[in-house]
């Protein structure tokens, strides 16, 4: 089954809404494998952005540089999900990266605002809740950076038994 890497940022948990957040993910059927606070360090976040995310050659060195100082400035909460397409349905679920243009009904167009053209004029980086993998490259990438394998867990959901179609 597929898994993606989810990171609910400073912003989330600050605003006491992870739960809220969480609770979506869960609803539609998605499985919690892997979930852990931390503050990760700004090697840990460049290797996350960049190295994985290309962010420097996508979006500019400002918006990488205020995108790391953002991620910085509390803990976040990662989780590892696991569904049919999970990663598809993930980004879908989470909306555009600019709150402005997410659509009611996402997570960030339903929990953010802010535009572009504002973090730009003061400098800092977009707080859009959350970070989801952007495709399934990414996500193998990210979860082997985010999580140790003991990390990942196997079970049993209810859910499954609506999924699982075929006995391998
Ligand atoms: P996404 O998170 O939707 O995959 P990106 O990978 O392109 O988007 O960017 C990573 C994160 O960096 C975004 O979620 C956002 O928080 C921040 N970011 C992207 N572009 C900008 C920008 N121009 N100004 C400020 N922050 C940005
Ligand atoms: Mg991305």
């Amino acid at each position: 089954m597929e898994k993606t890497l989810v990171v609910l940022k400073p912003d989330a948990i600050q605003r006491g809404i992870a739960g809220e957040i969480l609770t979506r993910f869960e609803k539609v059927g998605l499985k919690i494998v892997g979930a852990k606070m931390l503050a990760p360090s700004y090697d840990h976040l460049y290797h996350h952005y960049e190295n994985i995310g290309k962010m420097v050659s996508r979006r500019g060195q400002k918006a990488f540089d205020v995108t790391l100082a953002m991620m910085n400035a509390g803990p976040v909460i990662a989780l590892v999900l696991e569904g049919v397409e999970a990663v598809a349905l993930v980004r879908k679920m989470v909306g555009a990266t600019e709150p402005k243009s997410a659509l009611p009904g996402t997570i960030r167009g339903d929990y953010s605002h802010m535009s572009f053209g504002h973090a730009d004029a003061n400098d800092v980086g977009i707080p859009n809740l959350v970070h989801a993998s952007g495709d399934t490259t990414e996500a193998a990438l990210e979860i082997a950076h985010w999580f140790s394998e003991s990390e990942i867990y196997t079970y049993e959901t209810a859910h499954e038994k609506f999924t699982q179609t075929k006995k391998k």
